[in-house]
């Protein structure tokens, strides 16, 4: 784990927290803006916010189609895209994943993005 800084835990920052901490829908800062919108909670605070807890490594984050999800499932897993409704889900890897990295390259290996596309039964 890494070292997580301790921040002030104001009430905005449990605001967002809660909203978002057991999504598995990969939201948008907007999403959850509109959401905690009763509130009374500004964008920008909810931005800062989601930006605060990612540098704290609580939340990852995902980018597709030019917008920046936030994803509360840190740990290395790959993700499934329907292209009609942009919905994200989680997929669980395999274990073996580390065989398809291409050895010899001198790269030093931080994350792994695999992400499938398709549309979901939803759509389709
Ligand atoms: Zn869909
Ligand atoms: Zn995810």
């Amino acid at each position: 784990m890494s070292t997580k800084k301790l921040r002030r835990y104001t009430k905005q920052r449990r605001l967002v927290h809660d909203a978002i901490i057991n999504r598995t829908d990969h939201p948008t800062a907007k999403e959850i803006f509109n959401e905690l919108k009763p509130s009374g909670i500004g964008i920008a605070t909810v931005y800062r916010q989601l930006a605060a807890m990612v540098e704290d490594g609580i939340l990852a984050t995902v980018d597709y189609d030019s917008e920046t999800r936030y994803d509360p499932l840190t740990s290395p897993h790959a993700h499934i895209v329907c292209s009609v409704c942009n919905r994200i889900s989680d997929i669980e890897l395999p274990r073996d994943v580390n065989d398809l990295a291409p050895e010899n390259l001198g790269f030093e290996v931080n994350e792994i993005e695999l992400t499938w596309k398709g549309i979901c039964n939803n759509c389709q």
